[in-house]
């Protein structure tokens, strides 16, 4: 479902939303909260992190608000924002960055900011260059059984993937 307004555009109102659930984030254990929101189907789906006393079972904000998108029905994001951090803004843990990189293209919009408006704009490719995705497993899936294809979503993905990787390590 396009949206009337670029995904770019949109930052502002997402990084409203992620301060918003970045208040109602569950960190009680570090006391770093963070909000993130994603843009899916022209919808905003927003999430704070969750920890828990069984410390390696706390989820980020990223990854919660993805998940709420896809458990939604949305396989695409089209934008991203992040609240968080004090003086620096808190850019996306590595393993968000990849979460993120399942679902949207390299020049996906994603700007990630302190709650006092120090804000960092950049891409989802550019904070995870030369990345793991779905196109690598489809092109070995389809190596070894002659499978042409795979999971919803996935062929975009593998497109993308290979246009990135002839210009990049390959190169
Ligand atoms: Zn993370």
């Amino acid at each position: 479902m396009p949206s009337p307004k670029s995904p770019r555009s949109l930052l502002p109102a997402l990084l409203r939303a992620a301060a918003r659930a970045r208040k109602r984030a569950y960190a009680p254990y570090s006391g770093f909260q963070v909000g993130a929101a994603v843009l899916a189907d022209g919808r905003v789906y927003a999430a704070g992190n969750v920890e828990n006393s069984a410390y390696p079972l706390s989820i980020c904000a990223e990854r919660n608000a993805v998940a709420m998108a896809i458990a939604a029905g949305a396989r695409r994001i089209d934008a991203a924002a992040i609240v968080g951090g004090a003086k620096r803004p808190a850019a996306p843990c590595g393993g968000c960055r990849q979460v993120l990189a399942e679902f949207s293209a390299p020049d996906t919009p994603l700007v990630y900011a302190t709650p006092h408006g120090h804000s960092v704009t950049t891409t989802v490719g550019a904070l995870l260059p030369s990345s793991f995705g779905p196109g690598d497993l489809m092109e070995a899936a389809a190596e070894s059984t002659g499978r042409k294809t795979g999971p919803p979503g996935m062929a975009r993905s593998a497109a993308r993937v290979r246009g990135t990787r002839s210009s990049g390590r390959r190169g």
